[in-house]
């Protein structure tokens, strides 16, 4: 991978990551799929990866520029998942 291959990884790694709750500052558990729940209150937390992925699954001829305004995401963001394969939008 080149440089600006890693600088892109990591950077997203560090804005998808989440760690405290933002409803009560508790700590949140990783559950996969982008999908993260509070052991403290058990509020159900999304990332980018989450929100774009729950959006495509009800959304099957959704656009990356739709998905990006209805998650908030970057369209960036969500080319660099579909390239990663981690998401398909039916285009
Ligand atoms: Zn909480």
């Amino acid at each position: 991978m080149d440089r600006l291959g890693k600088a892109l990884e990591k950077m997203v790694d560090v804005h998808s990551r989440l760690d405290v709750c933002g409803v009560c500052g508790g700590k949140l558990i990783f559950r996969g799929c982008g999908e993260y729940v509070c052991e403290n209150c058990s509020d159900l937390v999304y990332d980018d990866y989450g929100k774009v992925r729950r959006y495509v699954e009800t959304h099957k001829n959704t656009t990356i520029s739709d998905t990006a305004e209805a998650t908030g995401v970057s369209q960036n963001a969500i080319r660099m998942m579909i390239r990663e394969r981690k998401i398909r939008i039916g285009l």
